[in-house]
């Protein structure tokens, strides 16, 4: 069985769970140890004795060990990339890409720690100085979903280690594969017991623990809205109340005007649409389209459909891999019957597929004639099936856009620099492409959404301390002249 890391030491746990390929479920990679509420509460408690020391550790080993980390990341992004794609179905380059992208977060927040800064103001009374400082905030319960196995998990844990917190990792159940690999390599660079806690487990049990627990300062969750929503709750309502960050789901849209470049619009397209199997969640599944450039997308959509290779995600030019699980293979199919009992029409895929091994394949699904107020417009199916709806011109086409519960990404197909203009000011969204997939974000700069999609601060880049960091105002007063207690205007 594969352990649990607390305080210090890898334990097993009375319960496991299997790691199953998606690709070919006959592979089983390995049993995973699920922790007990018991265990959760040990590897908070060591969180929280831990915190007091490496609060206070010099910035100087916190970059050393988020360096180490990186480059062995980077090191062995093949071979790490190869046991994700296996676990979660995404494609080998998928898997690379994104273990090179945690590579690529470590390093990123090493330099972070170096950069640690404060203002010195001057105060609104004589002789006193007022230094405004940021201070780590406490233990943080980190909650990932499963589709970025060890991206996810570094954009939280890079952050939260490089700004003096301790951590409590909780992968999502159906990955425990990178999130193990990536602990150790977080465990081999140095960092001190009880700083950083994997405990693998159900999100009822491990995850609970974590919302519950006073030791606990704040939980960053990335995963769906229903459980987002429960997450917030908990977390308002405990004594202490807790800092909350969540990142939840999407419907994000991409408009496609009559002006667009269409090799550009159908590339943007599928790749939104399709590519990690459409689980992303900025993936778009709603695509809005200008009557004069529909017919001719529609066309060209359907035709570059038939080319996509859907198999394996280990095997050579795979396209697009398995859905992850039964579950959610279930929950696409489920959308697929309810769009055509809706009166979409079904242009393309939906439908199981065959591979030499026994897995979750399913050929990517578009439908036509779809109208905003659809089901399957507006929930999140979090798979590859995207609808088109027909717009009269942009100004209707943004309206649709926006008018949707989620607001993560937003993308235009346009060679309009007005339009795009425009789009980029009214999309309601906290990211926005032009002539770009809607997934597909950079390292260095912030992630996040407004509306359904997100709460509280963003993640990534500098952005990330607003929720690993408290700010506290130090006034000091220096006896260089009479001690004036208050001036006009101060409290
Ligand atoms: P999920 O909500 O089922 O689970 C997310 C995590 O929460 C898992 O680790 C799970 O074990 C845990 N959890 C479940 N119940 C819990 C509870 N009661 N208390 C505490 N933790 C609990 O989501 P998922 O199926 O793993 O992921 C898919 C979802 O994630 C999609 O909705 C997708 O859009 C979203 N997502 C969002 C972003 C983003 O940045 N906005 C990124 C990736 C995925």
């Amino acid at each position: 069985m594969t352990k649990n890391y607390i305080a210090g030491e890898w334990l097993s746990a009375t319960e496991a769970s299997a790691n199953i390929n998606p690709s070919n479920t006959n592979d089983v990679i390995g049993e995973y140890a699920r922790a007990s509420a018991a265990e959760a509460e040990r590897a908070i408690a060591a969180a929280y004795d831990a915190f007091p020391a490496w609060s206070r550790s010099s910035i100087q080993q916190r970059h050393d060990i988020l360096k180490a980390v990186g480059d062995e990341i980077l090191a062995r992004k093949e071979e790490l990339g190869r046991l994700l794609s296996r676990e979660e179905g995404k494609t080998l380059p998928e898997g690379i890409g994104e273990v090179t992208r945690a590579g690529q977060i470590f390093l990123f927040f090493s330099g972070e720690c170096l950069r640690m800064a404060g203002e010195k103001v001057p105060s609104v009374r004589p002789f006193i100085d007022v230094e405004i400082t940021r201070e780590p905030v406490g233990v943080v319960g980190l909650i990932t979903p499963w589709n970025f196995p060890i991206a996810i998990p570094a954009w939280k844990i890079a952050p939260a280690l490089a700004y003096g917190n301790t951590v409590v990792f909780k992968p999502a159940d159906l990955v425990p594969g990178s999130a193990h690999a990536l602990s150790e390599i977080i465990i081999r660079a140095g960092v001190p017991a009880g700083v950083f806690n994997l405990v693998m487990g159900r999100g009822s049990v491990v995850g609970e623990a974590m919302l519950n627990s006073p030791k606990v300062s704040a939980i960053s969750f990335t995963g769906s809205v229903p459980t987002g929503r429960k997450v917030a709750q908990t977390c308002i309502t405990a004594d202490p109340m807790k800092k909350v960050q969540l990142e939840m789901g999407g419907k994000n849209p991409m408009v496609v005007l009559d002006d667009a470049d269409l090799k550009v619009a159908v590339d943007c397209a599928v790749n939104s649409a399709f590519f990690s199997t459409g689980q992303r969640c900025t993936a778009s599944s709603r695509l809005i389209v200008t009557d004069g450039i529909h017919d001719r997308f529609v066309a060209a959509m359907q035709e570059r459909m038939q080319e996509l290779v859907i198999d394996d995600a280990l095997k050579a030019g795979t396209q697009i891999g398995p859905v992850v699980d039964q579950s959610q293979l279930d929950q696409d199919l489920k959308y697929i019957r309810i769009g055509q009992e809706e009166g979409a029409k079904l242009v393309a895929g939906g439908e199981l597929l065959q591979r030499d091994a026994p897995g979750f394949y399913l050929a990517p699904a578009l439908f036509t004639e779809v109208s905003n107020q659809m089901r399957v417009a507006r929930e999140e199916i979090f798979g590859p099936v995207a609808t088109v709806t027909r717009a009269k011109d942009y100004d209707e086409a943004l309206e649709l856009a926006n008018d949707t519960p989620f607001g993560l990404s937003s993308g235009i197909c346009t060679t309009s620099l007005k339009y795009a203009s425009h789009f980029k000011r009214n999309a309601e969204a906290g990211m926005v492409m032009v002539n770009l997939p809607t997934a597909g974000v950079d390292y260095h700069v912030p992630f996040g959404g407004r509306k359904g999609s997100s709460y509280g601060p963003r993640e990534q880049g500098r952005y990330a301390q607003e929720f690993y960091t408290t700010v506290k105002t130090a006034y000091t007063f220096d006896g260089n002249g009479p001690y004036v207690p208050k001036t006009k205007g101060s409290e």
